[in-house]
């Protein structure tokens, strides 16, 4: 019942405008709209993918390739992975933070409340201390589907006042890059003279009042552009850096990250990267990622650099900010946003990146490992992943197939040999969020063996 009223409520920002150069200078928000902006830190890339996708305003394309790994796993055959619940989990992951958000005022994550089942015919015996999420596990004890659902108070998380990451009694600033900072008269006059206005007459305030849907396109604004608050009140888009892919250097301890072997296939004539074949490994991969909640990305991972401005913005801010009576509720907060943690469950003997996955709740402790093996997927032949990230089962159809899509004539490639460990698998993760060419743009065609 709450989530449906969290699901209709509205929020309004106060936006300072510049009607000469038709710009929004800053917004002025209190914390419903502050929480709810830090609160995309905690959404996993996988709920991302699926909250963008089903938005109504298609009018511009975002978050990169991540969208078709997304839509790749949901008509991915489930005779590949682990168990069947694997799909269902990796569909809809959730960070540990999960049920903190359910008290913003205004929810964006769609995923369901997590529903424990267990076996019906085992009940009362040994394996009733065994639990699965998802009506599709089957009982490791007697191999009946566990379907019955386990009368469950869902956990309500008290967040002590009405705000949920930032105090309540504060006012922040919303750059229009989404750099946040308390209200103070001081920042507040070093943004106008920043921007050259030196008097109030070329200001104007307008109140933005904002739904789910709109919060939903700020969020998609937020992974595209640089001037969020202008495009939402102008629809203009002012040219910025988020249009660039910065791939720095990532030099990295490569120690002991294990090499995954692909074999590149590339156009003759273009030396375009075409797909790349791959066994389960790199597909575990690839699908892991979708588990890992957006503020791991930028920090843990990415160290602030993502490329992607206003999100990155959004970090800083949180980082940046102090814990006290005007800022950060405490320091549990500061770190649930800046390093949300991921479910131990999502994890992959396979993924390669440095990340501590922990259980989700006790539960967990009870909860059926839908891995096998601490893997996703089976060992199970090869698998076709295009340079948007399109992953499919290989075979002689898809392959013909995807070179019909590509109308790459079949006497026009070339195949070649590379391995990927931690530096590639950190571009991919960065290219993924902006690029429509991932696989190019994450991997050195330069050094590949023929
Ligand atoms: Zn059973």
């Amino acid at each position: 019942m709450a989530d449906t009223k969290a699901k209709e409520a509205k929020i309004s920002v106060k936006v300072i405008i510049d009607k000469v150069n038709r710009r929004v200078v800053y917004a002025e928000a209190d914390h419903t709209f502050v929480d709810i902006l830090f609160s995309f830190m905690t959404l996993p890339l996988g709920t991302i993918a699926r909250i963008l996708g089903k938005h109504n305003d298609q009018k511009f394309e975002a978050l990169g390739n991540l969208k078709n790994l997304y839509q790749s796993l949901e008509n991915f055959p489930e005779c590949y992975l682990s168990t069947e619940e694997c799909k269902h989990m990796l569909l809809n992951p959730r960070s540990l933070s999960y049920d903190h958000c359910r008290n913003l005022k205004l929810q964006i994550d769609d995923t369901e409340p997590l529903i424990y089942f267990q076996c019906a015919a085992c009940a009362g015996y040994s394996c009733q201390s065994m639990y699965s999420t998802c009506t599709k596990a089957k009982c490791g004890n007697c191999g009946k589907l566990m379907n019955q659902e386990v009368p469950y108070q869902k956990p309500k998380v008290c967040v002590g006042s009405g705000s949920v990451f930032v105090s309540e009694r504060a006012t922040f600033i919303v750059t229009d890059d989404l750099c946040v900072m308390p209200y103070t008269s001081a920042n507040s006059i070093r943004l106008l003279t920043g921007l050259g206005i030196t008097d109030k007459s070329c200001l104007e305030d307008l109140m933005l009042d904002m739904g789910r849907e709109q919060i939903v396109n700020l969020l998609k604004v937020a992974l595209s552009l640089d001037a969020v608050f202008t495009y939402l009140v102008f629809n203009r888009v002012v040219p910025g850096q988020s249009s660039i892919l910065h791939q720095t250097d990532m030099k990295k301890e490569e120690s002991a990250t294990p090499k995954m072997r692909l074999e590149v296939s590339l156009q003759k004539s273009t030396g375009k990267l075409l797909f790349v074949e791959a066994e389960e490994d790199f597909v575990d991969f690839l699908f892991s990622v979708l588990s890992i909640p957006l503020g791991t990305v930028i920090g843990e991972l990415l160290k602030g650099a993502s490329s992607v401005t206003c999100i990155d913005n959004i970090f800083k801010s949180v980082s940046n900010m102090s814990v006290g009576r005007r800022h950060l509720k405490s320091h549990d907060i500061k770190d649930m946003l800046l390093k949300p943690h991921i479910g131990q469950q999502y994890s992959s003997r396979h993924q390669f990146f440095p990340l501590s996955c922990t259980p989700l709740c006790w539960r967990d402790c009870f909860h059926k490992d839908p891995r096998i093996d601490n893997g996703l997927l089976k060992q199970s032949g090869l698998f076709i992943v295009t340079d948007d990230l399109i992953v499919t089962p290989s075979s002689s159809y898809s392959t013909l197939n995807t070179l019909n899509d590509l109308k790459v004539p079949f006497d026009d490639i070339e195949k070649y040999e590379t391995s990927i460990g931690l530096i590639e698998g950190l571009r991919m993760l960065k290219a993924s969020l902006r690029s429509r060419s991932t696989l190019t743009d994450s991997l050195n065609l330069d050094i590949l063996i023929k």
